[in-house]
This record gives C-alpha cells, structure tokens and sequence, in this order.
C-alpha cells in the first residue's frame, strides 16, 4: 500500500470511533470504544481525562502498519461541550461542561447582551457555560481561554492554544457569515477567552513529535481543524449540492438540507451552520422512533412493516409525539400526541402512523422552502428508521421526491471526509 490514508475520530454521547479512509472515500480500518468511566477529581467527574485516554486508546487501536500512510486528522465533538483551561501550561481550570448542561444563572445575562432570539440564547449554549464560569470563578481569569471538545482534543495533537471552528463557535456567539465574532460580544469582559475560528477540514499544522513519534504516523502529518459531531455525520452521507438533504430517522426526526440561503427561525428552532459558501438548515420534530417503541417492539415493527402496501395511502391521519410539545415543523408547546383513532389491525395502525410521521418530514422541508432555503431536491436517510424499506417508499410518494438510504452515516467517516479535505495536496 503506497496511498495517502485520512484518520477521522467522533466523540459522541457515549463513546468515540475512528474511521480511516482513502481519498476515494473507501474505508480501511475502523472501530470504536466506550468512555472509560471518569474518576473524580474533587468533588466533579474527570469527563476531559476520559476523552483522553480515550483519544489515544484510538489512535493505538488504529494498525500499525496503516499509521506510516496516515496524512492528515480531524475530530468531531458534541456540539456544546465546553473546557476552559489554562493558556499558560493548557490544564483545565474546571470540570467540562458537557453539552446538555444548562446553565439558568447564565442565561439571563445572555439574553441582557445577545440580539433576541440568538443560538446563543439557551440556557445551554457555550455562552452561557462561559458566562456562568466567569461570574462564579474568580482567579486565572486572565490566562483563561476556552475551547470545545473536539478543539481540546486536536490541541492534544498538535499543541496550537485557542483554535476552533465555526461550526463548533457558533453556540459561543461566533457570526460565520461575517467570519468574526460579533461586536456585542466582543465588548464582553471575557471576549479574551474565546478561541480563533478557521473553517472545518483546515490545516492547523503538523502532529505534535512527541506523539507522532510514539503512535508513529509519518512527518507530514497535518491536525486539521474539526466539526460538531452532527455536522460530521451529515458529511459522511455526502449530500454536497444544494436541494440535497439529509433526514435522521432516530428517537427524534431530524431534518437537514444544504442551501445556498442562511436561514434562522429561533421560533421552530430552525438554524444554520455554515460549509464553505454554503448553509446547512437544520431543525428538529419530536415525533419519530421514540413513539414508534411506546407502541411497537423493534421486531414488530420490521415483521408488520412487511404486511404494509407503501403504494396504497393511508386514511389515517396522526400527529405522532412521545409526550406534549412540539417545536418544528409546529411551533406549539401545547400540542398533544394524536394517535387515535387506533385500527384494530396493528399493521394498519403502523401503516397510518409511518405515513404520518412522513407527513410531517413533509411539512418540514416544505416550512425550510417557506423560510428561504434552497427546496430539497434528494432526501437521504440516516438512524434506526434507515432501513425500514416500507417506509422509505412511503415517504417517496409523500414527499414526491427520490429517498434513499445513506452510504455512510457514521460522524467518523464525516469527520475522515475533513481530514482529507484539510490534507496537503
Ligand atoms: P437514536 O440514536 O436517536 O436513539 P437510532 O438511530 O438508533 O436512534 O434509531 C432507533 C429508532 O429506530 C427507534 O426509536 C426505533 O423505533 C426505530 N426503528 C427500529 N427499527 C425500525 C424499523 N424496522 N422501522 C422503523 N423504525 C425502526
């Protein structure tokens, strides 16, 4: 093997993979582990210790005789896991704040300096993790400086302070498309602590030698900068064209479409991460797999999915939700499940509930043209609901639109797609 090799690693909710990948996108190696559980450091979980051993329990676990070949790294993190640490010797001055944490005490504040309806104002956005740190911590404030997960995580390989990227920057307030952060934040009293922001898959220079020499990858190695983790899991299904989309058939249905336009609706929770000179339109629906398992086991659902006639429409009309509330495609706190009336044939009552999560997937799109994105053209179809080929034929006569499953799904393969894209020529 003489080829250029691309090493991608995603560090998820509950544990990390790697893929390595060629410059055709083919696969040679990959795997996975779980964090290890952190030990307590004082009164807190040591989560970054984790992430650590973790990352080089990776890099360990990739073979030996592939490391020589390996040209460029890249990290997906969870989007909103934050470390603040010490710019003078780079050790953590606090435990992390992992992405789901909120910060209530912060967010006040926050909305007090941040324009309304701002990505930032979320009581558990990076910004108010930042801000609740520095009212409640008085010491090493002026050597302080922040990163996310995945920026700390390639800091470890390539020993740079203070780089990120606009994906990961965007819960801190960062405006990609003015490509800086904003002056109502830069007046702040920590606007000292936010990090440097490059685009995702940019070189940020070479592996550290110490771990270079230890791992052995080879002297041209390049770290290149990262993204949050479901960014990188919609790069892996190499949606590139605007119209091309990508849904996410989970516990949550979560729609995603490259646009040629930024759009942001904070009331549908509709916003816009940026790629190159494009705009990845995101939003998320509440209905989705987690109904499907209150009422069905897995294997019902692929056994009754196959009594199911995707050509034939149903008359039944849901609006499937776990519990009250929903967000997009409608905005209503208040909304209640509909689930009734229930068939007293059970691939029937499937068949009317698929089709009306359909629906819904449906309306989702049709709200991102609404707001100004570019009308989705494709639809690829990542998580559990994936390989549910009824419903994908249902879904194609709903949305009237072509519907197939993604190749690659895994955030590691995105986050590979970016080391590559970050390789030197
Ligand atoms: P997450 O990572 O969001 O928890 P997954 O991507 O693992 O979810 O998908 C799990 C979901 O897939 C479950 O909620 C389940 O209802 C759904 N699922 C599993 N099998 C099928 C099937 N054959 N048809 C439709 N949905 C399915």
């Amino acid at each position: 093997l003489k080829e250029k090799l691309y090493l991608g690693m995603d560090f998820g909710t509950s544990g990390a993979r790697y893929a390595l990948i060629d410059k055709h996108g083919n696969i040679h190696s990959q795997g996975k582990r779980e964090y290890p559980s952190p030990h307590m450091s004082g009164n807190t979980m040591d989560w970054a210790g984790s992430w650590k051993i973790t990352l080089f329990t990776l890099l360990e676990d990739v073979p030996v005789n592939l490391r020589g070949f390996v040209s460029s790294i890249s990290i997906d993190g969870t989007s909103a896991t934050t470390i603040i640490i010490d710019s003078n010797t780079g050790d953590p001055l606090c435990r992390p704040f992992i992405y789901n944490e909120t910060f209530p005490d912060a967010l006040t504040r926050v909305n007090s300096i941040a324009p309304a309806n701002h990505t930032v104002c979320s009581g558990s956005s990076t910004l108010c993790k930042l801000v609740s740190w520095w009212n409640l911590h008085h010491s090493d404030k002026d050597s302080a400086i922040l990163l996310h997960q995945a920026d700390w995580l390639l800091w470890l390989l390539h020993g740079k302070l203070g780089i990120s990227d606009y994906n990961n920057a965007l819960k801190v307030g960062y405006d990609p498309e003015i490509n800086s952060y904003p002056k109502w934040l830069v007046s702040q009293p920590y606007s000292h602590m936010l990090p440097s922001v490059i685009a995702p898959g940019t070189s940020v220079g070479s592996m550290k030698e110490d771990v270079r020499v230890q791992f052995g990858f080879p002297k041209e190695c390049v770290i290149c900068t990262g993204t949050t983790d479901s960014i990188a899991a919609f790069l892996a299904a190499c949606a590139t064209q605007p119209g091309k989309a990508v849904t996410s058939l989970g516990s949550t249905l979560v729609v995603k479409l490259l646009s040629t336009r930024r759009v942001d609706d904070s009331r549908y929770g509709v916003y816009s991460h940026r790629l190159d000179d494009r705009w990845l339109v995101g939003g998320a629906s509440n209905t989705g797999g987690a109904v499907l398992r209150q009422i069905f086991t897995d294997d019902q659902l692929g056994k009754l999915s196959q009594q199911i006639d995707p050509k034939r429409s149903s008359p039944h009309d849901y609006y499937p939700l776990p519990a009250v509330g929903e967000r997009f495609p409608v905005a209503d706190p208040e909304m209640a499940p509909k689930l009734h009336p229930r068939p007293v044939n059970d691939a029937e009552y499937l068949h009317g509930i698929l089709e009306s999560i359909a629906r819904i997937e449906a309306k989702a799109y049709g709200l991102l043209k609404d707001l100004g994105a570019t009308p989705v053209e494709e639809v690829f179809t990542a998580g559990g609901g994936a390989k549910n080929e009824k419903w994908t034929k249902i879904r194609e006569r709903v949305l009237n639109l072509p519907v197939r499953q993604a190749l690659q799904t895994e955030a590691a393969y995105g986050a590979a797609l970016l080391a590559l894209k970050g390789a030197p020529a």
